[in-house]
């Protein structure tokens, strides 16, 4: 299997070269060179197949050639000690949590997988890396976890000091080992400005091996495909005729690895886009004319995005035809004070808690449902994060407060460990240098 760059097909890597590489070298993503076709597979799963098998099937006709059967299973079960979980509501409506691996967020299902896959590569050629990256929160957090502990890798978070959660902070810092934070005396830009720099600097790259984990990486894309399947599988037995994912989306990697899953022959009949006010993609569906935007401030912060990075893939998919992405993609925005009655009215009717990106995705599916009159439709809402990880708005919505997972609880009793520095290129690379050169 070849991935190549969305913007030159003759610029090919295999699966390793794009692990460690991120982006492609000129500034595109990589894609799947071909579709696979897994409709035999898929046809013969039910609710017996596992998610673990799931991930194997596919992650070995991706690694083709580049790890043995061996390695596929270490991989997997490296990677998925957690597993999604369905909860059905009422009438055709059910929900895919995707929030039980160790940051509460469905982004440890990307993170996990590419650092367990790291692990293996390097571990094959008897390297190491050390994975630099900066985060506002979220996405540092699945990051941390995952590589922690993992051999032949170091990981440092740059994070901004001051300006994530308590809790987000506690997540980040509280690990130890392999897991260095800094505390940055400055902002996101300023962490974001200094892993370019560090990056781009001839001395830390020629003394360290720097590796991205960046959101973009196909290694975190990849294996948000496998859980479309694992839903599919379980929701067989009850599908009558259409079957809808509804995705809550910011940067559009969620979505677009469920829409590698249906080009792979998952009988998918459609998605749809959930997004806040920042609503490009589904302006681009209603007008043809995409035009992305600064972002603005909502509820659900994690899909704040302005100029969504995975539009570039899902334009190579549909072979930038609007007609062909509108057949299959369906949009809906939801503004801030929907996302607050949604998690009223579902926490009274149902008594369960929703995050604000999951009440999102539950308001889209539910107008979707009525605009189109899909009476025997099954809709599947990703739920993307723990709802005690947004805790003042689930408070705010519903005047009870969500007990947190077993992790979280945890990681907010440890003690932080971090390193407050200046937000010089100079400071990072000397801490750097000492410690892990
Ligand atoms: C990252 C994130 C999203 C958006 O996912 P994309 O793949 O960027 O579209 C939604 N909800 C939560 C909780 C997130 O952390």
């Amino acid at each position: 299997m070849k991935f190549i760059s969305t913007r030159n097909p003759s610029l090919r890597v295999n699966f390793e070269e794009a692990l460690f590489q991120g982006l492609a070298s000129d500034g595109g993503l990589f894609i799947p060179e071909e579709d696979l076709h897994l409709q035999q597979h898929f046809r013969a799963m039910d609710r017996k197949t596992s998610f673990q098998d799931i991930a194997s099937l596919i992650a070995a006709y991706l690694m083709k050639g580049e790890i043995d059967a061996g390695g596929i299973q270490r991989i997997v079960r490296a990677a998925f000690p957690f597993e999604p979980k369905l909860v059905q509501m009422e009438n055709g409506l059910s929900i895919l949590e995707l929030f039980h691996g160790p940051s509460s967020a469905f982004k440890d299902f990307g993170a996990s997988f590419l650092a367990a896959t790291m692990e293996e590569y390097l571990q094959n050629s008897a390297r190491r890396a050390v994975i630099l990256t900066a985060t506002s929160g979220d996405t540092g957090s699945a990051v941390a976890q995952a590589f922690h502990n993992r051999r032949n890798v170091d990981v440092v978070i740059l994070y901004p000091s001051g300006r994530v959660s308590p809790l987000q902070e506690k997540q980040l810092t509280t690990l130890g080992g392999n897991v260095l934070a800094l505390e940055v005396k400055g902002s996101f830009d300023d962490c974001q400005r200094l892993v370019k720099e560090a990056f781009v600097d001839p001395v830390l790259k020629k003394a360290l091996p720097l590796t991205s984990a960046n959101s973009i990486s196909l290694g975190r894309l990849i294996p948000q495909s496998f859980y479309y399947v694992w839903a599919f599988a379980q929701l067989k037995d009850r599908l009558e005729e259409e079957l809808f994912f509804c995705v809550p989306s910011g940067n559009f990697g969620n979505l677009t690895a469920g829409v590698y899953a249906w080009k792979w022959g998952l009988p998918v009949t459609g998605f749809v886009a959930a997004t806040n006010a920042n609503d490009v993609v589904p302006q681009y569906l209603e007008t043809g004319i995409y035009q992305p935007r600064p972002s603005v401030l909502t509820y659900s912060n994690a899909m704040d995005v302005g100029s969504p990075s995975n539009f570039e893939r899902l334009e190579a998919v549909f072979q930038k035809n609007w007609n062909l992405m509108r057949a299959m993609i369906f949009g809906q925005t939801v503004t801030d004070a929907e996302t607050l009655s949604t998690i009223r009215e579902v926490y009274q009717d149902h008594n369960m808690f929703l995050c604000p990106h999951t009440a999102v995705g539950y308001q889209a599916a539910q107008r979707f449902r009525e605009e189109n009159r899909l009476d025997h439709a099954q809709l599947c809402v990703l739920a993307t994060a723990h709802p005690a990880k947004f805790l003042d708005i689930v408070e705010r919505a519903t005047g009870k407060t969500p007990e947190l997972p077993p992790g979280l609880a945890a990681a907010a009793t440890k003690a932080k460990q971090a390193i407050l520095v200046e937000p010089q290129l100079e400071t990072i690379s000397r801490l750097l240098l000492e410690r892990l050169a």
